[in-house]
């Protein structure tokens, strides 16, 4: 029930007989009942009294009439006072609740009717005549007769008396005159008494129902109300425990990631920070951060500004992400920031942080880049190698079938023959000095080169090396020099003799190859346990950003298809490997157009002197 239906009720009007007094509805037994219930107790009390009253008046009557007292005895004690003893005793079934109002209004009645009797025997004596304005009294008053029967007994008694003085008993006008007013009078009185104590009783009795009602009513909203508060605290824990347990979770995988997380406000304080961010702040910047700090303040000089505008981003609402590269102690790390504004009432309030540690995957793109790179050259280097290879293998084969077709001619002088026969052995040896790389190379790669180590003088080797490519290099122009060679005292080693030639021969041959004009040095210097060896030319020189290359197979500094120069770009690549196999390192310094140093080391396990070998055997 709402509540305008409540104040509906409460001012609700209370509706009645006007003459009976009856409620309209089914509350009129509802109210009878009540009633009885009220007043079984005083109308009890009440005949008990009238009944005391009517014996002890008793003595009146031997008072005032000693010769009808006899009478009036037996009229009062064996008339009217059993016959409201019955009454009183009625009083205690249950029947009476049903007619009681009856029998109440019949004893009235009754007991008019005892006084009427007892005034006929005198009737010009007033006295007696008080004693019915008593019982009209009590009638209306006292015995809790309702005033719809109140009013008809007392006016029935009224009339009896009436009837009896006019008719029965001869009683002087005046004397009824008389009465008749004060009982009329009586009557009246005692009407308007009964009428508006009922009437009062009624208004009570509709009055309470009216507040059991709304107690029960109000009893109800509490409940309900109760009941609807224990709903909703049964709610606000669930959702409390709903909350707490997503929060739990949250905070699990907050704290259980390996990014560091921290969120701002719009003053770049900290609103939250993790334990991952709040370690990896401090290994970079040495302070431990905390919550209300402003985050800005803590970093140094030479970033503040960049991270300043990086937080301005994100509160004016963008979302961005930035990769960094960070030393963390001793390592290179690469972050990701990504940087998430966080938005209340379409309003930025803050901004939430993440931080990626991504090293792994940077370098593993970085390694992606450079394997492609280096697939992408050796895509090129084999395209270039193939061109040079058919240049390289073409060229003395045509040599060789040309001048064999020469040599067929009939009229050949003898010198012609030697001169085309020269040119196929040249061509030949080139072809097979190709050949010869190639297998090398492939036999590297495979792993089947073995050393053979025996003893070597280094002096015979790079003299003969010398001698070898002697007339080459004059043939060029070029002067080629061998220098520090103590012949008296020549140095000797166990070593891979064959090896160690084909890296010195590689190198001279090259620096014949490249230089056009000017010398080629040759050297070999002790160096504490190593013995290192030198190659100095004034050739054309190799680019810095190839001397690394050149060492490489198949790369060659200048792989334009224009090149000048022949060679299959093994020479170095095959040099190097061997120079790792005696366990050395081979080195180069060049300039481009001025010249090359090619060096290098090789460890000497044993070097003797030729005398020292003398003196052993
Ligand atoms: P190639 O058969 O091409 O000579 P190498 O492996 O011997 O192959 O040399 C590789 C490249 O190194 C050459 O193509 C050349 O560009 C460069 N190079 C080698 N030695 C010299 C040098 N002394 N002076 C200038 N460039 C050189």
């Amino acid at each position: 029930m709402s509540r305008i239906d409540l104040k509906n009720m409460i001012t609700e009007k209370m509706s009645y007989h006007p003459i009976t007094l009856s409620f309209p509805n089914e509350i009129e037994s509802d109210f009878r009942k009540t009633y009885f219930q009220n007043s079984i107790v005083q109308v009890r009390v009440a005949l008990v009294l009238v009944m005391i009253l009517y014996g002890v008046f008793g003595f009146l009557d031997f008072l005032m009439f000693p010769e009808y007292a006899e009478t009036f005895i037996k009229l009062r004690f064996f008339m009217v006072i059993p016959f409201i003893s019955l009454i009183f005793l009625l009083s205690f079934l249950k029947v009476f609740s049903k007619i009681w109002q009856f029998l109440l209004s019949l004893a009235y009645v009754v007991g008019g009717l005892g006084i009427i009797t007892m005034t006929q025997f005198e009737p010009e004596f007033n006295e007696y005549y008080a004693g019915l304005i008593l019982i009209f009294f009590s009638g209306y008053l006292f015995v809790k007769i309702r005033f719809f029967w109140a009013t008809g007994a007392g006016w029935l008694i009224l009339l009896i008396y009436n009837l009896i003085a006019n008719f029965l008993i001869d009683t002087s006008s005046a004397v009824i005159i008389s009465n008749n007013f004060f009982f009329v009078s009586a009557n009246l009185i005692g009407m308007f008494a009964a009428y508006y104590m009922e009437l009062q009783s009624r208004k009570n009795f509709f009055l309470n129902q009216k507040l059991d009602e709304e107690k029960i009513l109000i009893e109800n909203l509490n409940k309900n109300l109760e009941k609807k508060v224990e709903e909703r605290s049964i709610e606000l824990i669930r959702e409390k425990n709903h909350t707490e347990a997503i929060n739990a979770n949250i905070s699990a995988i907050i704290e259980g990631t390996q990014d560091g997380i921290w969120a701002i406000n719009t003053k770049n304080e900290i609103l939250y920070l993790n334990q991952v961010f709040k370690e990896r702040f401090y290994k970079v910047f040495g302070v431990y951060l905390e919550e209300g700090l402003c985050i800005v303040d803590f970093l140094p000089e030479s970033i503040r500004k960049t991270w300043e505008m990086r937080y301005e981003r994100v509160l004016r609402n963008e979302q961005f992400r930035i990769e960094d590269e960070i030393m963390i102690g001793e390592e290179l790390t690469y972050l990701q920031f990504k940087f998430n504004p966080i938005v209340k009432k379409g309003k930025v309030v803050g901004a939430s942080c993440f931080a990626s540690n991504i090293t792994y995957r940077k370098l593993a793109e970085l390694e992606i880049v450079k394997a492609k790179e280096r697939a992408e050259e050796s895509d090129r280097l084999k395209s270039a190698f193939l061109a040079n290879m058919s240049h390289e293998i073409r060229t003395p084969m045509n040599g060789i079938l040309g001048f064999a077709g020469l040599l067929k001619e009939p009229d050949l002088s003898g010198d012609k023959q030697n001169e085309y026969i020269e040119i196929i052995e040249e061509s030949g040896n080139r072809m097979l000095n190709i050949i010869n790389d190639i297998v090398d190379i492939s036999k590297i790669e495979a792993g089947l080169v073995e050393l053979k180590i025996e003893r070597t003088n280094v002096n015979d080797l790079l003299e003969h090396i010398h001698s070898f490519f002697l007339p080459e290099a004059r043939s060029k122009g070029l002067q080629i020099k061998l220098l520090n060679q103590d012949v008296a005292a020549p140095i000797i080693i166990d070593t891979d003799k064959e090896k160690l030639y084909a890296i010195l021969s590689n190198l001279v041959k090259n620096a014949i190859k490249y230089t056009v004009e000017g010398s080629i040095d040759l050297a070999c210097i002790m160096n504490g346990e190593k013995l290192e060896f030198f190659v100095k030319d004034t050739g054309i020189g190799i680019p810095e950003s190839k001397q690394e290359k050149i060492f490489e197979r198949f790369m060659q500094a200048d792989v334009s298809t224009t090149r000048q120069h022949e060679g299959a770009g093994l020479g170095l690549s095959i040099a190097r490997a061997f120079v790792h196999m005696l366990q050395g390192e081979i080195h180069l310094e060049s300039k481009p157009g001025i010249g090359s140093v090619f060096s290098f080391s090789i460890p000497i396990k044993e070097v003797k002197k030729q005398e020292e070998i003398l003196a052993d055997t």
